[in-house]
């Protein structure tokens, strides 16, 4: 079980991570400019760290669904629950309260549910992850699934009896891998996976479906052997994601302030990029003398409230269920740049009577 979180952990997906590195280029360039300077590094004063808050939200704030930010840094208005049990679906680790997700993330896991068990002969989803209540940052586990627009399913089927809770914490997903790491093992890997992730690729609202490279190598084989229209390009290779694989759908409308990954590339990733891949996650030979220990490096400091959008303030305050919110801290005023011209002041007896 502590596999599947870290493994998810390893997930801020392909196109979180593209977005984010973007982001962190912008930072990068005016962090040169100013580098000419020597400054004297003050301590910095960091506000309440956001995974505390919205780990500690046990039901969703009472507002019109919306997914609000990216989907490795925001929150989710108006969250529905997926039911813990459906006719084709249980969800498991029920103590981490993360069932929750936008409406239209929860209503796709549900038809993916019915209709793989309908049509493709699965016997039903394990359903792992969604988002917590409000979404946010986790206290472990997953970079990403802040928004309610992503889901974790296992690909382990469901066996044909309702799991009890005790169960539901302790079963362990199977891995899909052979010994080598880079091809699936017959043994488990089945004709029945291939249709329901091509079924959950099909669907509309899907954007990207994130399983490990062994699993896309196997989906990418039998993509070439069906007669149908080519299916495989959403579903992409991503680091982990052997026991379960990772649904992410597109900011739904009325989100306004969800922020898109970046467009899927144009080929199916069957080429070179699993080639790549392939030989990132081939074990590689164990050195004769062992080498020593490396330093572990210091925790990375978690998103604070003040680095999520600002509606996720609202979203953690809304209703009476709202976990406490510390008072926003004063704002630090920044000195404009030096080239910037300095606006003319307003003058102060219009801008108090506004
Ligand atoms: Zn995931």
């Amino acid at each position: 079980m502590r596999l599947i979180s870290l493994l998810c952990a390893l997930s801020v997906a392909a196109g979180a991570s593209v977005a984010l590195k973007a982001q962190e280029g912008e930072a990068d360039l005016t962090k040169t400019a100013a580098a000419k300077k020597p400054v004297k590094k003050k301590p910095i004063k960091r506000g309440p760290e956001a995974r505390q808050l919205f780990g500690a939200a046990k039901t969703p704030a009472p507002m019109a669904a919306r997914a609000i930010g990216f989907y490795a840094k925001g929150c989710l208005a108006g969250a529905a629950a997926l039911p813990i049990d459906g006719p084709a679906w249980q969800a498991m680790r029920l103590s981490r309260n993360r069932n929750w997700g936008h409406p239209k993330l929860v209503a796709l896991v549900e038809k993916l549910a019915l209709e793989a068990k309908e049509k493709d002969g699965w016997p039903g989803l394990l359903v792992g992850d969604l988002s917590q209540p409000r979404g946010g940052p986790m206290l472990t586990g997953h970079a990403s699934h802040q928004v309610g627009l992503d889901a974790d399913i296992w690909l382990t089927p469901m066996p044909d009896r309702r799991l009890s809770e005790r169960e539901r914490e302790d079963l362990s997903a199977t891995s899909m891998l052979a010994a080598d790491q880079v091809s699936v093992d017959p043994n488990v890997w089945t004709d029945a996976h291939v249709r329901l992730l091509k079924r959950a690729a099909s669907y509309g609202g899907v954007e990207r479906i994130f399983v490990h490279p062994a699993i896309k190598k196997a989906l990418c084989e039998a993509d070439a052997k069906d007669t149908e229209a080519p299916w495989t390009r959403k579903i992409r290779a991503y680091w982990g994601h052997h026991y379960h694989f990772h649904v992410r759908i597109a900011c739904p409308e009325g989100s306004g302030n969800c922020e898109a990954q970046q467009p899927l590339a144009a080929d199916d990733g069957c080429g070179d990029e699993l080639t790549r891949w392939l030989a990132l996650v081939k074990p590689k030979p164990q050195p004769v003398t062992p080498t020593p220990p490396a330093k572990p490096r210091p925790a990375k400091p978690g998103l604070t409230l003040d680095q999520l959008p600002a509606d996720c303030r609202t979203v953690l305050s809304s209703g009476t269920d709202a976990p406490v919110v510390a008072a926003k801290p004063p704002v630090a005023v920044k000195a404009p740049p030096a080239a910037a011209k300095a606006p003319p002041a307003a003058p102060k007896k219009a801008s108090a009577a506004k």
